[in-house]
């Protein structure tokens, strides 16, 4: 019979319990044996769950107090010098949690270690710092504790461990970018044969390794190292089972260094990664246990259990009946832990979606159907049913939107006139001096607007009485930038919770679940909207603030949405179209929104597209395809207008090298960027590559409190003036104020104005 098992288990808790602990903690408000009991109590939740499904094969060790790589880096000790870790004690979770976040205390103040998303996933990990000088040793044996934990509760797991590979490859070097992190994989796998040793002693049947770095192009040697590592820890194993398990796609060109190496078990992403299939189908697997990721880990929707079935049978006949293992294509912490809670969601869409418990049981139910199709004969049953309700549900099918996205033409895909034509339209329109200044979109935050937005959510404060607070919020924030001095200003965005939630809400298409957290990193998590059936937008949603800002002022006034790819990118998105699909019809629906705006006499709008970077593909040789839709769908979104209507972007990333062409081809008229280390390479890319639109580089960094000076601001503006031609060149922040203070804002901005007039040669204005 085939086996159940399950990559990684989500750690939070159901009712974010975790978040409350660890937050409690840092503020000294629970003891660590407080926030010790409640990881204890989430692990054995999280074990009894998936033992209580039949799983074969439960995970242990998928917990963390933060993040798996950093657990990792304080397993193999590799602990800054600045953390001042002792040599010879293991590493504290004070220590641990400095690393993560920084620390500020008694003679201590050091910075938070660099964190990045996890490959195209909302998850963000550690980066372990490493470099010639890394020594590692044996600093936690949390991998051991955590098995005999789940033992001493009867529960026999399969430890799981980062794998020594792609733990150097996701390191980095901050002083020696072309540093070989392969250099240390001898001392590093001195460690790594120690964690397996004593896992073997314990009695440990199967331990896996993730190695989720083979689906990023390998080179020969980053292979070579794989063999190297897998080759002493299966030397070591003894009778312990080596699983060496990928995600999020296709291993391509590891697959025959995967399939030679002396291990038990390979895992692979069977539900994203097409080719692994044809691999498999191709050449077998050399008598090994294949760990079949077919239960997607990184969506919502029921699985296609009978389609799942063939396949498996297909994959039987393939490996050999003992060597099948029934899988989830990745670790479910990054769906929602239990959908039976969602008790505000639409019966028929909740029969359509599985959180991570949902997926468990249906890995379960696959491994049994797969001999005994009987056994399961209700769950399938109603998974059928499920299915085609989704298949043939008017909630899903638009015609109308169908039939809009087919008559779109090439012409809806660009602006009418050329960038020069545009840009002297604008010019006359706008009237705005050189160097104009303005801001990204949101101001601070403040604790009486959430308080206004709980308020009316729970029905206490009523329309009128909201839309009177963020109308007096939208006039003092307009006040605010004319007494600054700023050129084109905004509303502010007092309304909105979430950039993509705020538009989700008002589309047709999207659902939101109350309880659906997904970790993104330490102890914030995000709710993403789920995107289940044709998008459209019933009315205008962002027009009335707008219009109203306008109307208190006469500089411009931008109005400001979120972009169809990062609306797509940052939502769990419906499976049964392509990713291409949903986003045109995003994009149409956003287009309506920039049209309504100009009609309302808004001349001045911002797109923002911060996720467009990060929704590529994995792979180089898939990014043509991708940008060759992302592209065109933000061109539809913004191509609406009139020539003297200013269209802008924002991307809140610095790394534009490799898809400058790309971000020239959204041709909008003005993209302000993260630029605040001054960095001159950035710029370079935009200078060699002719660059022909307005570019406002961020000249102060939003990320932390501090207010730089004017002339810091002013020679960052010089620098890229130095590349950049100076007509061309507008001031802004980084990214959106809303998580600063006003007492930060404030000066902030003022000096970010003089350091404008500067430029201009403009006599500086006498200050109080
Ligand atoms: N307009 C948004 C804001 O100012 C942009 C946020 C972002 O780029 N992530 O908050
Ligand atoms: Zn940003």
């Amino acid at each position: 019979m085939a086996l159940s098992h399950i990559v990684g288990y989500p750690r939070i808790g159901q009712r974010r319990e975790l978040k409350r602990a660890t937050e409690a903690y840092w503020d000294d408000a629970v003891s660590r044996a407080d926030l010790e009991a409640t990881g204890a109590t989430l692990r054995l939740e999280a074990w009894q769950r998936m033992r209580d499904a039949g799983i074969d094969l439960i995970p242990s060790n998928t917990f963390s107090f933060y993040d798996q790589v950093l657990d990792t880096t304080a397993m193999v000790g590799a602990v800054p010098a600045r953390y001042q870790q002792p040599d010879d004690e293991p590493v504290d979770l004070d220590t641990y949690f400095a690393m993560a976040r920084g620390a500020q205390s008694d003679g201590l103040d050091v910075t938070a270690m660099e964190m990045t998303k996890w490959f195209d996933t909302n998850y963000h990990y550690i980066v372990p710092e490493l470099g010639p000088d890394t020594r590692f040793r044996l600093a936690s044996t949390k991998p051991v504790d955590e098995y005999l934990e789940a033992r001493a509760a009867g529960i026999e797991t399969v430890p799981v461990l980062v794998g020594p590979v792609s733990y150097l490859l996701l390191g980095k070097n901050h002083d020696d970018p072309d540093f070989d992190a392969l250099t240390l994989l001898p001392s590093l796998l001195q460690v790594y044969l120690e964690v397996l040793g004593r896992l073997r002693d314990a009695g440990a049947r199967w331990v896996q390794f993730d190695e989720p770095a083979l689906v990023l192009d390998r080179t020969d040697g980053e292979l070579e190292a794989l063999t190297t590592a897998y080759e002493a820890l299966s030397n070591a194993a003894g009778e312990t089972q080596i699983i060496i398990e990928t995600y999020f796609g296709d291993v391509d060109e590891a697959f025959h260094t995967l399939a030679a190496l002396p291990v038990a078990a390979i895992g692979l992403d069977l539900h994203r990664g097409k080719r692994n299939l044809e691999l498999l189908r191709r050449h077998g697997l050399r008598g090994k246990y294949l760990v079949a990721g077919l239960v997607d880990g990184r969506n919502v929707w029921i699985n296609d259990l009978d389609a799942s079935l063939g396949l498996l049978g297909e994959l039987r006949a393939l490996v050999g009946a003992d060597r099948l293992i029934v899988s989830s294509s990745c670790s479910l912490m990054h769906t929602p832990i239990e959908l039976g809670r969602e008790n505000r969601l639409d019966p028929e869409l909740r029969s359509w979606l599985a959180f991570a418990n949902q997926k468990v049981d249906e890995v379960a139910a696959l491994a049994t159907g797969l001999d005994d199709r009987e056994a399961i004969a209700d769950v399938l049953g109603a998974n059928r049913a499920a299915l085609h309700s989704r298949r043939v549900s008017p909630r899903t099918n638009d015609p109308a939107v169908d039939a809009r996205v087919r008559a779109t033409t090439e012409a809806d895909y660009r602006r009418p006139g050329s960038v020069e034509a545009r840009r002297e339209s604008q010019r006359s329109v706008l009237r705005l001096p050189a160097f104009p200044t303005t801001t990204i979109g949101s101001f601070p935050q403040t604790p009486e607007l959430r308080e206004a937005r709980a308020s009316h959510n729970a029905g206490e404060l009523d329309d009128a009485g909201y839309e009177a607070v963020m109308e007096s919020e939208i006039e003092r924030v307009i006040r605010l930038q004319e007494e600054i001095g700023l050129d084109v200003l905004v509303h502010g965005e007092p309304e909105r919770n979430d950039m993509v939630e705020y538009f989700g809400e008002q589309l047709n298409g999207f659902a939101f679940t109350r309880f659906g957290w997904v970790q993104s990193f330490g102890t914030r998590y995000v709710k993403p909207p789920i995107v289940f059936g044709d998008v459209s937008r019933p009315g205008p949603m962002t027009v009335r603030w707008s219009q109203y800002a306008q109307s208190l002022t006469q500089h411009p006034v931008k109005g400001m949405l979120t972009g169809p790819v990062t609306i797509l990118n940052w939502s769990f998105i419906r499976d049964d179209q392509p990713r291409s699909e949903t986003c045109r019809q995003i994009a149409l629906a956003i287009r309506d929104e920039v049209v309504d705006l100009e009609a309302a006499n808004i001349r001045v709008i911002q797109i923002d597209e911060p996720a467009l970077r990060e929704g590529l593909p994995l792979r180089r040789k898939d990014w043509t395809g991708y940008l060759a839709w992302a592209v065109p769908c933000f061109r539809l979104s913004a191509s609406g207008v009139r020539d003297e209507t200013q269209i802008h972007t924002h991307m809140c990333y610095a790394d534009f090298n490799d898809i400058i062409e790309a971000i020239s081809d959204l041709d909008a008229d003005v993209i302000s960027i993260e630029n605040s280390r001054s960095d001159a390479e950035l710029l370079e890319a935009f200078r060699a590559f002719r660059y022909d639109k307005e570019i406002g580089p961020g000249v102060y960094d939003i990320h932390s409190p501090r207010v730089p000076p004017a002339d810091e601001m002013t020679s960052h503006l010089q620098e890229a003036t130095a590349v950049l031609d100076p007509r061309l060149v507008w001031v802004n922040p980084d990214c959106g104020l809303k998580t600063r203070r006003y007492d930060e804002t404030v000066p902030a901005l003022e000096h970010m104005v003089a350091a404008a007039r500067a430029m201009r040669g403009e006599p500086a204005p006498v200050t109080s």
